[in-house]
């Protein structure tokens, strides 16, 4: 028997945390890169040998914030509110595979509709569907009537009821990836104000079950004092974040942002949210921009969405991407880690499309190399995976691309699916070649299915989803 079941040799490695190596051969074992080295003296004995001369190998990419219950495909997104939960399952298993294509091999759920993507994540890792590794955050905790029913959000009033949230998604028989807090209003569904609707409190209740169950918390907001509020209770990722650094004004304007408002009975607070960035970097708060989203809506499709979605909201999305460079400038600038995430599913923005965000980061002020870092190895930690994913090193999981283009020169090639990324393997296992992806046989899935949970996840408190596994009963919250 072969020392290794596959090795990619003559490789020119991009590891994911800004380096390269040159002509190395990276070898894989059950699932997991086993050895990192320069060209070996001696042939190497692997069950497949790779050649990748004039080729290069780099971590699967991970998209820390998509939304698998909507696809891309819907400019007014309220739609979904009259699709059963079994036509959304059906479809997501059509759009997952095209992760793959794309070279992304990790993507996290940033708010389920009941348990639909608890169902999918478990159909993923037993073989049923082929697709990245999903992981999942669950229903997303609100403040009571902060938000419509659109995906059945759990809204809580006072800090125990943020606990029972937070453990409701977090608890064994679900046993979330993450917890998602919402602390301020959104673009598309009601209000875009400053107001921040979750208390300190609530969210530090939140963070503080999360944090005791392993998983990382994520949390929307918009503008300055909701981004300063979840950071100083602790939350991991900030998503969207538009502005993070100032507050938006009342009028939609997208020329007028707000420098101070009216708090506390009308006395007049001071608003100079600018130490936001610096604060994102001393507690090591990550950043999950979500400019793909604005962009495509703003950039690309502006009057398609405005002929069918009302002018109210239309102006909301129009102060958010009049925003989005200085505020991206701005955090790149002062150093706060980003990850790599789209909101795909959000109109217009279609899953497997990520590699686009990257895109928008070069064009915003990042390198080729700092764009590719932020949807591997800064993207594994937003997910607390860092330990598991996101880099080329031994003992990784064997989430690998093999391209014919060098991304770190132009980032768009990645855009280019199979005709530039030729091999995804997802755990060592080969998903799709040159675009196509390789689907579930009777063989595959009575594989996945034989493996039974390990006892060191089962300890871990995490998805099992290294092993695949079966039999986990997902239940519906009891209130
Ligand atoms: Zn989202």
């Amino acid at each position: 028997m072969s020392e290794y079941d596959i090795a990619f040799v003559n490789a020119t490695v991009i590891v994911g945390d800004g380096s390269v190596l040159k002509r190395h051969t990276v070898a894989v074992k059950d699932g997991r890169i086993a050895a990192v080295s320069a060209v070996a003296n001696e042939p190497i004995e692997a069950g497949e040998v790779v050649d990748c001369e004039g080729k290069w190998l780099m971590p699967g990419m991970i998209d820390v914030h998509t939304h698998t219950a909507m696809w891309g495909g819907e400019t007014d997104w309220g739609n979904i509110l009259d699709t059963p939960d079994e036509y959304l399952m059906v479809r997501a298993a059509t759009y997952l595979p095209w992760w793959l294509e794309a070279g992304f091999t990790t993507v996290m759920d940033g708010l389920a509709r009941r348990d639909l993507s608890y169902e999918l994540r478990r159909a993923q890792r037993d073989g049923l569907v082929t697709g990245p590794r999903l992981l999942v955050a669950g229903h997303s905790i609100v403040a009571t009537g902060a938000r419509g029913s659109f995906f059945g959000p759990r809204e809580v009033s006072g800090s125990d009821e943020a606990l029972r949230a937070a453990r409701e998604s977090t608890a064994i028989y679900r046993n979330a990836d993450a917890v998602k807090l919402m602390c301020t209003s959104e673009v598309l569904t009601g209000q875009m104000e400053s107001r921040v609707q979750l208390i300190d409190s609530e969210l530090a209740a939140a963070v503080d079950e999360a944090h005791r169950s392993g998983v990382p918390v994520h949390c929307h907001a918009y503008g300055g004092p909701g981004v300063k509020a979840a950071i100083e209770q602790g939350v991991d990722v900030i998503v969207h974040g538009q502005p993070i650094g100032w507050e938006p004004g009342p009028s939609n304007d997208p020329s007028i942002w707000q420098s101070s408002r009216r708090i506390d009975g009308g006395k007049y607070a001071d608003t100079d949210y600018s130490g936001n960035y610096q604060l994102m970097v001393e507690r090591g708060t990550i950043w999950a921009p979500t400019l793909s989203y604005y962009d495509l809506i703003r950039n690309h499709h502006w009057d398609e969405f405005r002929s069918a979605v009302n002018p109210f909201i239309c102006s909301r999305v129009d102060a958010v991407a009049t925003a989005m460079e200085e505020n991206f400038r701005r955090a790149h600038e002062a150093g706060v880690k980003i990850a790599c995430a789209t909101d795909s599913g959000m109109p217009f923005t279609y899953h497997g499309d990520s590699a686009y965000e990257l895109e928008l980061y070069v064009r915003y002020g990042m390198t080729p190399m700092e764009a590719i870092v932020s949807a591997t190895k800064t993207a594994a930690e937003a997910l607390w995976l860092e330990d598991r994913v996101g880099t080329v090193e031994i003992g990784k999981s064997a989430d690998l691309l093999v391209l014919n283009q060098d991304p770190t020169k132009d980032i768009r090639v990645l855009q280019r699916k199979g005709d530039v990324i030729e091999r995804t393997y997802l755990e060592g296992r080969l998903l799709s070649v040159s675009g196509k992806v390789v689907v579930p046989t009777r063989e595959t899935v009575l594989g996945q299915l034989r493996q039974l949970e390990t006892l060191e996840e089962m300890l871990g408190h995490r998805s099992p989803y290294l092993t695949g596994a079966l039999g986990k009963r997902i239940t519906l919250p009891c209130c």
